[in-house]
């Protein structure tokens, strides 16, 4: 956990600050044993790549790639390049598997580019923000800033399989502190946040307010505190109780499974390209 000196507190008390991101936090929701081992442990060896994953990162490269061509250069025709250059097979099955996805991610991508406003650049693409806000520092990479009417918009690209809805994007703990983080860092407003799903072509978003942005810095910082306690219980008397198991279906993909011995009795082993979707 990464803590530094900051604000003053009550009569003067310099407070922690606990930097955390949106990633940091939900692997702390999710799991604290397996934040443990993600974050605290001495590294332990993870399960092998994930195809899913490996889908996810050649999806988000391409499109950074393509955002950083000149506008007039934008277009469908750059994308099988870009997919040629940035292509890993990392987790896939077979062969056979590997075209197939690959062929879906090229038409998912061209889908998406070609529903692009022409005229529209972004403002920043995989921006790094960061910024103290109440007890913590909040960080992370924003796959992609705009800015519409003179408001900055938050944009996430998802290639999971399933369809998102809009209590996603409200819900999303990570687009609400990348909003406040963008806000800070380039000095404009910004209130609006969208999932850009891939597979299914549907955008979806969210117009938070002063009152909804706020709710979801307290369940931030609500959950920073509660992994700088147990960190802090880990680092000052060796306390690993701190960190318990949470069990679940997401066991199965958990990459540290080999060793919790819990996790793999919660749920079975799968392929690494289980969470592919059809
Ligand atoms: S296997 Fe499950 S319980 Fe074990 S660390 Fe991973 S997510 Fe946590």
């Amino acid at each position: 956990m990464v803590c530094v000196q900051g604000q003053l507190g009550l009569e003067g008390i310099p407070t922690r600050l606990v930097r955390v991101t949106p990633a940091r936090l939900a692997t702390w929701a999710r799991c604290p044993r397996r934040y443990r081992m993600t974050y605290l442990d001495k590294p332990a060896s993870r399960s092998g790549a994930w195809a899913h994953s490996t889908l996810g990162a050649v999806v988000h490269n391409v499109l950074r790639a393509f955002f950083e061509l000149r506008p007039e250069k934008r277009s469908s025709e750059q994308l099988p390049a870009l997919l040629r250059h940035y292509w890993k097979s990392d987790g896939f099955g077979d062969a056979e598997q590997i075209a197939r996805y690959r062929e879906r991610a090229h038409g998912w991508l061209r889908s998406y580019v070609e529903r692009l406003d022409a005229d529209e650049t972004p403002l920043a693409v995989e921006r790094w923000v960061s910024a103290p806000m109440g007890s913590i520092i909040a960080e992370g990479r924003v796959d992609r800033i705009d800015e519409r009417d003179g408001e900055l918009v938050v944009v996430d690209y998802k290639t999971g399989r399933h369809a998102l809805t809009v209590d996603d994007a409200r819900n999303s703990l990570a687009l609400a502190l990348y909003a406040l983080a963008a806000r800070r860092n380039l000095r404009k407003p910004c209130r609006r946040v969208e999932l850009h799903h891939l597979p299914s072509g549907r955008d979806v978003g969210w117009d938070h307010t002063d009152e909804s942005l706020r709710e979801q810095l307290d369940r931030a910082e609500r959950l920073a505190g509660e992994l700088q306690a147990a960190t802090d219980a880990w680092e000052d008397r060796g306390d690993r109780d701190a960190f318990p198991p949470l069990t679940g279906r997401h066991c199965s993909w958990c990459d540290f499974r080999a060793h919790c011995a819990e996790g793999r009795q919660a749920a079975p082993d799968v392929e690494p390209w289980a969470l592919l979707g059809e």
